[in-house]
């Protein structure tokens, strides 16, 4: 597994790559794992993972405060928290 910097991975770039976007909802649990080409088309191709995710709204508590459940998809990993426990 490599990590090189670069841009933000972008819902197109996940879908080719098969990745596997799996967020939980910091409020109530609620976890989620949307097919990325689905969203892909939804939201555009072009944009990116992580404001995919800031645009997503939980339908378990109506909130949209996520943390990723998978790797973080991009270098970018300004507060993104990974597998938090307890
Ligand atoms: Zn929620």
């Amino acid at each position: 597994m490599k990590s090189h910097p670069g841009p933000p991975m972008t819902l197109g770039n996940a879908a080719a790559a098969r990745v596997r976007l799996i967020v939980w909802c910091e409020t109530c649990g609620h976890q989620v794992e949307p097919d990325p080409a689905e969203i892909a088309a939804r939201y555009g191709a072009d944009t990116s993972v992580l404001g995919w995710r800031e645009r997503l709204v939980c339908s378990g508590c109506g909130g949209g405060k996520w943390i990723w459940s998978s790797p973080e998809p991009s270098g970018d990993s300004t507060d993104i928290v990974q597998n938090r426990r307890g």
